[in-house]
């Protein structure tokens, strides 16, 4: 999943900017919270099973059995965001790293049962889409706050996860998915916002977390049709640097 995260990164990784041209087992690690030894024996053992292969510059590529295996999981992941904000009452910051928790224990088949009990829902509370061909149709239309400019604006759509902090601040400032905002300033590092009748004032790497859909872009429907053609292996890659 993380692979799948780091090669599809919109809404929810940042690059690291504490060293130079980080390998993809640094990349993987520094989003795990893992030391780099952990993380490259992780993908090792990815290799071993025929999910992961490595390309020219050792970044991690997902090969068409482990593309299939990251969807499932991401989709999993998602279901059980649901599960806890919409049946346990769970805030979005609270369901992301408690479904991290759990999330391994739910089959397929329970997967879908609560698809079918939660009514179908098409995203997660973060905003991402349950299906992840829909996701990375969706990843052209969306863009980071930080890259708007002034007298610009748009629809939220997703927040960055991996940072509990960050989406905690979110949440509390009212940043969640669906809300309409406009940026009325983008100067010095900050970028002030209006959302409704208030106005906020984020730093550039709060923007970075937020992925809007600007005015005036369509939305991209779950049911459009699909993707995975034969023959994309290389499609998720983590870059090497
Ligand atoms: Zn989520």
């Amino acid at each position: 999943m993380t692979i799948w995260l780091l090669a599809y990164p919109v809404g929810e990784y940042v690059p690291s900017r504490r060293g130079p041209q980080p390998t993809a087992a640094a990349r993987i690690a520094d989003q795990l919270n893992v030391s780099r030894a952990s993380a490259g024996e992780m993908l090792k053992r990815l290799e071993a099973e025929g999910m992961v292969v490595r390309g020219e510059k050792k970044e991690a590529i997902l090969t068409e059995k482990g593309r299939i295996a990251a969807m499932r999981i991401v989709r999993r992941h998602r279901m059980v965001e649901r599960l806890l904000t919409d049946v346990m009452g769970y805030d979005g910051a609270e369901s992301h790293d408690k479904a991290d928790g759990i999330d391994a224990g739910f089959d397929d088949e329970m997967v879908e049962r609560l698809w079918e009990r939660l009514g179908r829902p098409e995203r997660c509370p973060h905003g991402y889409p349950l299906d992840a061909r829909h996701e990375l149709r969706e990843n052209p239309t969306l863009k980071p706050l930080s890259k708007f400019d002034t007298g610009s604006g748009g629809v939220i759509v997703r927040l960055a996860e991996h940072d509990g902090d960050l989406l905690r601040f979110f949440y509390d400032a009212g940043l969640t998915p669906d809300v309409e905002i406009e940026v009325v300033h983008e100067a010095n590092g900050s970028v002030t916002i209006h959302r409704g009748e208030d106005e906020l004032v984020l730093t550039q790497d709060q923007a970075r977390g937020l992925y809007v859909r600007p005015t005036g872009v369509p939305v991209v429907p779950a049911d459009a049709a699909c993707w995975g053609a034969k023959g994309e292996r290389t499609i998720a890659v983590v870059a090497a640097n």
